[in-house]
């Protein structure tokens, strides 16, 4: 690409950080990357009454976990700023000034209520329910009498009477045509002198010498409007690309209904960001049609707006839930510390003195939690027997399990044999449990279930002899003995 790419992400603070947006953000930002661009972020805060602070700092913060830094935008700054809205509006009533000298705007003094009749009357005829033009026959002498008089009245775009159909290039969705009896004399400026949102927009991205306007495709009817804004203030178009949708997986738009849908809501859930981030990039684009799991970098180098599809992506949480636990599973020990210790610590387990103190401790644990979960909010239900020596043996373990003829006997084995050994590694508790089934002649599953239902108080735990390993001896023991009063010999 030769021209040098500026795109942006613009999200209304009227909400958290949802799936849909995410992936606008990240499309944005790898589309940015990939044509070593800039990435903007700009917050469309007009919406007095729905935006507010607290949603820009969850935008901001979701925006940060996904990794997307952006170059120009809140905090960050940049020569194109400021990146609110709200802090814009000198250059929305610079860019009237512009459209009235140059006659592509005129004041309009038809009330909302004769609106309404006229657009009744329009629609009850089945005709063009757009304005039907009145303000634009006054002499500007009028016009200007008017408003020195104190009357109220909206700014219109004077959209050219023979601009006919509107037809552009998309660049996900290809040619796409709006017949001329779409086009209005649609409002720029209302009367209280605010900019109304298609020309804050228009206005901003000419301004921010926007490339490329990449956004969902809720915002396709808005484009036609925002081209002719383009070409009455004379600027270049950027090339637009809009989104399919995201379903939910009975076919529906991505709602509440579905289940979680901000990205903050699913860090909570225990995903990590690089899944979730690989996850919603797949939404919609490929990178061969057959890799699921690729990088941060690997998606910052091939993203193409020409892979991306034009059809309905469906959002699938068990799929997200299973590229998670890949994630998980790939992260290196001292990192997957990093990331299981917040859980931990949410559940008073742990806390930052003892995993200084015993750091090499949690890197062996780190592996064998991994294997077992899919989601970080399942760190602290796996590995709380390590922590929390009041475990309470569940019931059916206690009834399938240590009830079975020959439990006891094993208890009081595995306790005898673990007693011997000086070095406690899980080799050498591996080494020793495993003459037991041998020497009591009981099946191995008999022993070794006994055993985990004893040390770790249910029949599912991480492996088991890295377990009783990092459990240490003596607690073990202890734990076997407590559990001999229950079994059955
Ligand atoms: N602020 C708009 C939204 O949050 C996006 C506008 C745009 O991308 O053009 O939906």
């Amino acid at each position: 690409m030769s021209e040098n790419v500026r795109v942006r992400f613009a999200p209304s603070p009227t909400g958290h950080l949802h799936i849909g947006g995410a992936r606008t953000a990240i499309y944005n930002w790898a589309f940015a990357r990939r044509h070593g661009g800039t990435f903007i972020l700009r917050i469309e805060d007009t919406d007095p009454e729905r935006s507010t602070e607290e949603n820009t700092q969850a935008i901001l913060r979701a925006m940060e976990w996904l990794g997307m830094d952006y170059d120009e935008g809140p905090i960050v700054g940049g020569q194109y700023g400021p990146y609110f809205q709200t802090q814009r509006t000198a250059s929305y009533s610079e860019a009237l000034e512009e459209l009235k000298r140059a006659g592509a705007t005129y004041p309009c003094f038809c009330t909302p209520a004769e609106l309404e009749v006229k657009r009744n009357a329009a629609r009850s005829k089945g005709g063009f329910a757009g304005y039907d033009r009145t303000c634009r026959a006054l002499s500007p002498s009028e016009a200007k009498a008017r408003i020195a008089a104190g009357e109220p009245h909206v700014w219109r775009l004077k959209v050219p009477e023979d601009r006919g159909e509107i037809v552009f290039s998309d660049a996900v969705r290809g040619d796409v045509t709006f017949p001329a009896d779409t086009v209005d004399d649609l409002v720029l400026v209302r009367t209280d002198g605010s900019a109304t949102y298609n020309f804050a927009v228009t206005v901003d991205d000419a301004t921010m010498a926007i490339t490329h306007v990449i956004r969902g495709d809720d915002h396709l009817s808005n484009t036609p409007k925002q081209i002719l804004i383009y070409e009455a203030l004379g600027k270049s178009l950027p090339t637009f690309a809009h989104l399919s949708m995201i379903l939910g997986s009975d076919g529906k738009r991505l709602s509440k209904r579905h289940g979680a849908t901000s990205v903050e809501a699913y860090r909570d859930l225990g995903y990590i960001p690089e899944a979730v981030l690989n996850y919603l990039a797949l939404l919609g684009w490929s990178l061969d049609g057959e890799t699921t799991v690729f990088s941060r970098e690997t998606l910052a180098e091939n993203f193409a707006l020409d892979r991306v599809s034009r059809n309905a992506a469906i959002f699938d949480e068990e799929k997200l839930e299973w590229l998670n636990g890949v994630y998980i599973r790939e992260l290196p020990a001292s990192g997957l510390v990093d990331r299981i210790v917040p859980w931990l610590e949410a559940e008073g387990l742990t806390d930052a003195a003892d995993v200084a103190a015993r750091r090499a401790w949690f890197e062996e644990l780190a592996p064998l939690v991994s294997e077992r979960i899919k989601r970080m909010d399942e760190v602290a239900g796996v590995v709380r027997f390590l922590f929390d020596d009041a475990i309470s043996i569940a019931e059916d373990a206690r009834e399938k399990v240590l009830m079975k003829e020959g439990a006891a006997r094993s208890l009081e084995a595995a306790a005898d044999v673990l007693s011997r050994l000086d070095v406690f590694d899980a080799a050498s508790v591996e080494e020793s449990l495993r003459t037991l089934p041998g020497s009591l002649e009981l099946k191995p599953k008999v022993v070794f279930q006994a055993v985990r239902v004893a040390v770790t108080g249910s029949t599912v735990s991480p492996p088991l002899f890295e377990s009783i390993a990092l459990l240490g001896k003596e607690r073990t023991l202890t734990r076997l003995h407590d559990a001999l009063t229950s079994a059955t010999h």
